[in-house]
């Protein structure tokens, strides 16, 4: 069935199908953005049905229903699950079982989960708080934080192993989006505890830092002790979850977030009953002797400027704090830390001149490349060539020595031979003339 929405949009869509989409063209403007890409903005004469966009998406959220986890942080007895249940206007948690005095005290820190669905206009909620029962309760706190750290990088872990799965359609987000800190109404300053428990926790979560039961103390202490607050945060350079702006809020919409701002930490006051003010109104409250500390009151506590942060208007920025920044910050250093390391180009922006240029100085980079190895192929080659050339040269120059050597050797000979025949003749003739002379003096 359609929708009120669905149906009153039919009729115009209808009558703008036969039309030619340049009709709807009234003004062009050409625009660079910052990428040097080309944004036309066209403005319609008709209606073309995108505006629906956030109804879809309505339609969507309604169909599919929202989840939320939070944390809450504090020694036992500041009035975490008071608040919890005054956020959400219902008792969240069991009924609490009196301790016997013997009872065995646990010696660490305990998580503790407890889920519900809520409804409200229609809309489905699944509400699931963490608290951390044990939290500062013991003689030695040294370590109380790590349990709740453990269980937020388990919890990451799990969304990181579900993502990774073949089947990603129904992850369920037990991510924690948002962290309640409860420090305790001294009316001091933070307490070594609570530095060491938010320094270890404000990058991992969105950390909302509330004084608890500040109906204990006077609006001047409490001035007092929240300027104290910050400074120490300032001083340890702890981060808290600070509502985004954006451009293209109102001023009204920037006006809210900054009072909300100013009044972290949050000074709370918890109360699921209901009393009478002295006016006679009905009201959630505390009520004392000399009067009534009203919960919704802002004249009375921060609690309105919580529940505004926490679940009126920013709780969909809570979880995509979590998601696109703390989480992510997670996911890369664990996979940094396994070698896996992410390949940025994936998610670089696509600039057409960029990329052009980009694939330009490749290109001409690998031409570089094959020039150089061609020069440096021919290179070895001539210097083979030579080195062959050199070689048959040599051998050259060898025989060359070597058949001059056996032609000298064999000219000495001759000479020596010549020389020998040339003296044998010597001889011969003096005997010859000897004998020729005595044969002439017997004649
Ligand atoms: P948890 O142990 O931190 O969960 O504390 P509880 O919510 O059980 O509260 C412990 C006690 O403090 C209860 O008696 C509450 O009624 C009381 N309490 C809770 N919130 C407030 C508050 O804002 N002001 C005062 N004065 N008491 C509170």
């Amino acid at each position: 069935m359609a929708t009120p929405s669905e149906s009153s949009d039919s009729p115009s869509s209808h009558k703008l199908e036969s039309q030619d989409a340049s009709v709807l063209v009234d003004t062009v403007d050409v625009l660079q953005n910052g990428n040097g890409t080309n944004v036309i903005r066209r403005k319609l004469t008709g209606f073309v049905g995108f505006s629906n966009l956030p109804i879809q998406w309505h339609r969507k959220s309604i169909r599919n229903g929202f989840n939320f986890n939070v944390m809450v942080v504090g020694e036992s007895g500041l009035g975490k699950s008071t608040l919890i249940s005054t956020l959400f206007n219902m008792p969240l948690y069991p009924p609490r079982s009196e301790k016997r005095p013997s009872a065995d005290i646990p010696k660490t820190v305990a998580i503790q989960s407890i889920s519900a669905d809520l409804e409200e206009g229609g809309v489905k909620l699944r509400l699931t708080v963490v608290d951390t029962p044990g939290f500062g309760d013991f003689v030695n706190n040294e370590d109380a934080w790590l349990p709740i750290v453990e269980n937020i990088e388990q919890r990451f872990d799990a969304y990181l192993e579900a993502e990774n799965k073949v089947n990603r359609a129904n992850i369920v987000d037990n991510r924690i989006h948002a962290v309640i800190y409860f420090i305790a109404p001294t009316g001091h300053s933070l307490r070594p505890l609570d530095i060491a428990v938010m320094t270890k926790l404000h990058n991992k979560v969105n950390l909302i830092p509330v004084i608890a039961k500040s109906d204990i103390l006077t609006d001047e202490e409490i001035i007092a002790f929240k300027a104290r607050i910050r400074a120490d945060l300032d001083h340890h350079k702890i981060n808290l979850f600070e509502t985004p702006r954006y451009e293209v809020d109102s001023d009204e919409t920037m006006e809210e977030k900054t009072s909300i701002i100013s009044k972290i930490p949050f000074a709370i006051v918890g109360a699921t009953s209901e009393v009478t003010a002295a006016d006679g109104r009905v009201v959630r409250g505390r009520k004392y002797p000399w009067g009534v500390v009203e919960v919704d009151n802002l004249d009375h506590c921060d609690f309105v400027k919580l529940r505004d942060m926490l679940v009126k208007n920013y709780m969909e920025e809570l979880k995509e704090y979590t998601n696109e920044i703390l989480y992510e910050n997670y996911r890369s250093a664990k996979l940094t830390a396994m070698g896996i390391a992410q390949d940025q180009s994936v998610f670089k922006e696509v600039n057409p001149a960029v990329r052009q240029e980009e694939e330009r100085a490749l290109h001409q980079a690998k031409l570089l490349k094959m020039e150089a190895e061609m020069r440096m192929v021919f290179q070895q080659k001539v210097a083979e060539k030579e080195q062959r050339l050199k070689q048959s040269e040599d051998e050259l120059f060898a025989r060359h020595r070597e058949m001059k050597e056996s032609l000298d050797k064999q000219r000495r000979e001759l000479e020596a031979k010549k020389a020998q025949i040339e003296s044998g003749r010597i001889y011969m003739s003096t005997e010859e003339k000897s004998r020729k002379k005595a044969f002439s003096l017997r004649s």
